[in-house]
């Protein structure tokens, strides 16, 4: 098929690499391959009882017609009352919209602002979807490598560095996937005083892990440390990690009114409203029971530091203990240039996924997907029984280079 029926904006992205090294791994699985697959990105807990009911008793009531725009009033209460209760931050019904899924809301952001050749600052490792989002929309990603040395984190002066006349957004996401790394209150003061040089430059925070988190307190948002930045910054979250709901697909926005009506109209010709029934569900999430929360909290620690543990006891491997959201990102530079018993030389991250898949039926994603090398994501968003398995057959491969 002629490549040029697609447009050039999207002949610029590619498929979503962890979706790829999942479809490789079930691939494997199919063949009759045995695959511990660690690369997954989504809770492996059924969404609460009380939310599933919430759903059943909207569909019955007969919320099943489109809602507003911008989400139900019922929903967009919801969203305020947690913003307030949670992040001490006050925004009326007519600066939120939901959205489906935080990912159409940080596209649909980016539709609304970026013109060709626009900048967007994106801390590296980053989520593999920001800078296809940006290519998508005529932007141009401007990657900040942040280093382990920095908790992989950007820095006031790097910050700093990148900005330029051009630069539309910074993007900030903490915890972040794939590093877990979380900005703590003085890091984000110091941001904001960089930022308040630049008065036109957005700024943009995915708070999606921001429940999931190791030390028992609350994430910081860069809107307490920085309030003056409240007209330029779109808080986006959603409820798809917090309460196991990636398929009921709820995101949401909560910004300065021109923006929040910009992805009203943008939407409202192109989506939609989101799902009815899903509103009613994230409603319920939002206003109910927090236990869930906490309980799978909990059992995301415990995962994370039994493989912890296991992962920095093998030779050549090593990794910061994230501070939240459920993934781990392992340093494999000490494989880098050892030889695989078949003769295969590792040059590079992608050779250590590639080998652990194909010795010992390990599926991780490479560390080049986020945009920092060498380093592979493995997900604890699966049974401990599987993460310990995973981590022996990790420790195998390893034990077999030479
Ligand atoms: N932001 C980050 C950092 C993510 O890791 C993900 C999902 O993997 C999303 C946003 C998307 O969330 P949603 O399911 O609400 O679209």
């Amino acid at each position: 098929m002629s490549s040029s029926r697609i447009a050039e904006r999207v002949r610029r992205i590619k498929p979503s690499p962890s979706t790829s090294a999942a479809d490789r791994a079930n691939e494997l699985r199919r063949q009759g391959k045995s695959i511990v697959n660690l690369v997954v990105g989504e809770p492996d807990f059924d969404t609460p009882v009380h939310i599933r009911e919430a759903a059943a008793a909207a569909m019955n009531k007969g919320q099943t017609r489109y809602t507003l725009m911008a989400g139900t009033v019922e929903l967009r209460q919801a969203i305020a009352a947690k913003l307030e209760r949670e992040n001490g931050l006050t925004y009326a019904m007519n600066e939120i919209i939901a959205t489906s899924g935080a990912k159409s809301a940080i596209y649909s952001a980016f539709s609304i602002t970026v013109e060709r050749g626009d900048e967007v600052i994106i801390p590296a490792p980053y989520w593999v979807s920001y800078p296809d989002m940006v290519l998508a929309s005529d932007g141009t990603p401007v990657i900040v490598a942040c280093p382990e040395a920095s908790g992989f984190k950007i820095t006031p002066a790097q910050l700093a560095a990148a900005i330029t006349p051009k630069t539309r957004w910074l993007l900030i996401n903490s915890p972040a996937n794939p590093t877990g790394a979380s900005y703590t209150l003085d890091e984000y003061r110091a941001l904001g005083e960089v930022l308040a040089r630049h008065p036109q430059v957005l700024v943009m925070t995915d708070d999606i892990y921001e429940h999931i988190r190791f030390d028992g307190r609350r994430t910081p948002h860069l809107l307490q440390a920085a309030p003056a930045l409240r007209d330029r910054t779109l808080v986006v979250n959603g409820v798809s990690k917090t309460y196991a709901m990636t398929g009921w697909r709820i995101g949401y926005v909560a910004g300065p009114r021109d923006l929040v009506q910009a992805l009203d109209t943008l939407l409202s010709q192109s989506t939609g409203n989101c799902c009815s029934i899903s509103q009613a569900a994230a409603a319920a999430a939002l206003n109910g029971d927090q236990g869930f929360v906490a309980d799978s909290v909990a059992i995301y620690k415990q995962r994370r530091d039994a493989t912890l543990a296991r992962i920095n006891t093998i030779p050549g491997l090593s990794c910061r203990s994230p501070d939240g959201a459920f993934y781990l990102y392992i340093n494999c530079a000490g494989l880098i240039g050892k030889t695989t018993p078949e003769g295969k030389t590792l040059n590079e991250d992608g050779d250590v996924v590639m080998y652990l898949l194909e010795s010992v039926g390990v599926a991780v994603v490479a560390g080049t997907a986020y945009g920092l090398s060498p380093y592979f994501r493995l997900s604890i968003a699966t049974s401990l029984e599987i993460l310990e398995e995973g981590c022996t057959r990790i420790a195998r491969a390893v034990a077999a280079l030479r």
